[in-house]
């Protein structure tokens, strides 16, 4: 899928964000690779968001270097922006329309004609599209603001916390649906707090704190490195999770209508 002749997708050199007297990001590099799902890591405030946030040009970086499919956030902002897809915060969207009335007003922002029913259709929510965005449950809501960020067949999406707050059944749809839109070449970019969550979807992630990256690879081999220092976990391993229970006797079938 990916060739190592291409070139990177995303390439950030000496990042640095201040915000007054803090330095939120420390001089941070990293390449991502197109068709890429890769994860950026890392407990509150470690600077995922600002750095996110910088990529899809919403926020002004203090210095480095951020290049982004190939156009530079310093003089090619308005040729990103076209090529990129960003979740909106829930707040984003007017509570009483319909999701197709918003699919129509982002169309219209976007100036674009996706087609709605599709793209509705391909994140499970083609039955609601005629209720109102307010009636739809926490992993409804996120679906389809997954379903907004794809308008204008963006090459690269980038999701803050996805699945935050949903129950294991609606995350696990989540990551279906994640791994379907890469399926169709789309790199993805997310930020998550789960470390199952980078485990199962990510072929790379970084891991940041305070600022800075601390370790990058792709999860397995963070994994066997770690082993490979001696690291043993204090408790017996079992072979199965809470949560295996937890879906085993409940289902993989979510349950939000
Ligand atoms: P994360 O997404 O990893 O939780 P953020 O990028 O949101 O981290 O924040 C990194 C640090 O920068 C935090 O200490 C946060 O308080 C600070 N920060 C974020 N945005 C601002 C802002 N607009 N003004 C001042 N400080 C900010």
């Amino acid at each position: 899928m990916t060739s190592s002749i291409q070139p990177p997708i995303i390439r950030v050199q000496d990042l640095v964000k201040r915000y007054g007297d803090f330095e939120a990001v420390k001089g941070i590099s990293f390449e991502v690779k197109e068709g890429e799902i890769f994860g950026l890591l890392g407990p509150n405030g470690a600077g995922k968001s600002t750095t996110l946030e910088i990529m899809e040009t919403l926020r002004t970086k203090t210095s480095g270097q951020v290049m982004v499919g190939g156009y530079s956030i310093d003089t090619d902002a308005a040729a990103i922006k076209s090529i990129i897809g960003v979740q909106l915060q829930a707040s984003g969207f007017y509570p009483g329309l319909s999701l197709l009335e918003l699919m129509d007003l982002f169309n219209g922002l976007y100036n674009e004609r996706a087609d709605a029913l599709s793209l509705l259709r391909l994140v499970n929510l083609e039955d609601k599209a005629r209720s109102r965005y307010k009636s739809l449950s926490g992993g409804q809501k996120q679906r389809f603001s997954i379903a907004t960020t794809l308008i204008n067949r963006p090459r690269i999406v980038f999701l803050d916390e996805p699945t935050t707050g949903l129950d294991p059944q609606a995350r696990r749809n989540l990551w279906e649906l994640i791994r379907r839109i890469r399926e169709e070449g789309t790199t993805i970019i997310l930020t998550t707090h789960y470390m199952d969550e980078a485990e199962i979807l990510c072929d790379r992630v970084a891991i940041i704190d305070e600022g800075r990256i601390i370790a990058i690879d792709d999860p397995s081999a963070m994994i066997d490195a770690l082993l490979q220092s001696g690291f043993t976990r204090q408790q017996a391993v079992k072979a199965a999770s809470l949560e295996d229970v937890f879906i085993h006797l409940t289902g993989h079938d979510i349950r939000e209508d």
